[in-house]
């Protein structure tokens, strides 16, 4: 039987936040010896492109997880890609997740990467000491045709040198589970974690699902209802409900589960604390 992998993803706090926000995020997930931490890449004009890699070598040298870096393409040319990989390099991280990012209103891409797939090819180019990872989308991306075109277009990525894959969030194994057929019959054969996000506020959830045209399952809708007004009974429902999500998940013999922390050191380390032997029995 192999130990599944489990690894968490934090975020640059916005600018405007205190500096020591982080810290206490990092200092309430500490204990918990994650696989590694990943940290997401603002891709907005108005992000600041060094906070990742910032982020990153703290989390490896003072909290000793590995770490992994998102980078986004569409809005970078080549020149602002190498400096990222610079600085995450310098940062020491342990792979790139490298990704396509959204289209933002009234920002025009860059041109020189299309898709995720083009990011791959070039980091494993310019860096072929670095590991690279990639994004994929149990129910599908929502502007590819279908799940089958999405797939079709993932194992592009994956013969372009992504080792390793992070799937989008999702509240039904099923979901997940179906693209995992898919995704091995199409000859994808490296780890794929699942991507698990807790729910803890109504608005977070309808908005997400609206954005990434995915179903809210009928289990999550009752708790929606229930205790949508209620934040802390929400809360607790959603700690239950993702931890019996990754109790199936290991069941069924998933590669790893990548917890969307939102940077709640607090909800995550519920979680975990109901899952964790799970993970470390051999
Ligand atoms: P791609 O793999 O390029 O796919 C995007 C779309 O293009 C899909 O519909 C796909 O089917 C299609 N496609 C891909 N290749 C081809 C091809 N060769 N020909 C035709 N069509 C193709 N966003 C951020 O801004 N910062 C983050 O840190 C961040 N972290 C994320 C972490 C995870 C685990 C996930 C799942 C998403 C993350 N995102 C992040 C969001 C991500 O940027 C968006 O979902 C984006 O819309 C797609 O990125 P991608 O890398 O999956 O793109």
């Amino acid at each position: 039987m192999h130990k599944p992998m489990f690894s968490l993803e934090v975020f640059p706090p916005k600018r405007d936040a205190p500096v020591g926000t982080i810290y206490d995020t990092l200092d309430g997930l500490e204990g918990l010896k994650p696989d590694f931490i990943s940290v997401t890449y603002g891709h907005g004009t108005h992000s600041d492109r060094t906070a990742t890699a910032r982020i990153a070598a703290t989390i490896r040298k003072e909290y000793r997880i590995p770490t992994v870096a998102h980078l986004t393409a569409l809005y970078s040319d080549k020149e602002r890609i190498d400096q990222a990989l610079d600085l995450f390099e310098s940062a020491g991280v342990s792979a790139v997740l490298a990704l396509r990012g959204d289209h933002l209103e009234g920002e025009t891409p860059v041109g020189e990467f299309e898709h995720a797939s083009d990011l791959v090819r070039y980091i494993r180019q310019r860096k072929p000491e670095l590991k690279v990872f990639g994004a994929c989308y149990p129910e599908g991306h929502i502007e590819a045709a279908s799940l089958d075109a999405d797939i079709d277009n993932l194992k592009v990525k994956v013969d372009a040198g992504a080792s390793h894959l992070i799937s989008q969030l999702f509240y039904s194994n099923d979901d997940f589970y179906r693209f995992l057929d898919k995704a091995r019959a199409a000859g994808i054969d490296v780890p794929i974690e699942a991507g698990i996000m807790p729910v803890t506020s109504a608005k977070s959830v309808r908005s997400m699902a609206q954005r990434n045209k995915s179903a809210i399952p009928a289990p999550v809708e009752a708790m929606l209802e229930r205790w949508g007004d209620d934040r802390e009974s929400l809360r607790v429902a959603g700690i239950n409900y993702a931890s019996e999500q990754i109790t199936d998940l290991v069941a069924h013999g998933v590669d790893g589960v990548h917890l969307y922390t939102m940077n709640r050191p607090a909800t995550t380390r519920r979680i975990w604390r109901n899952v964790e032997p799970l993970f470390t029995v051999e």
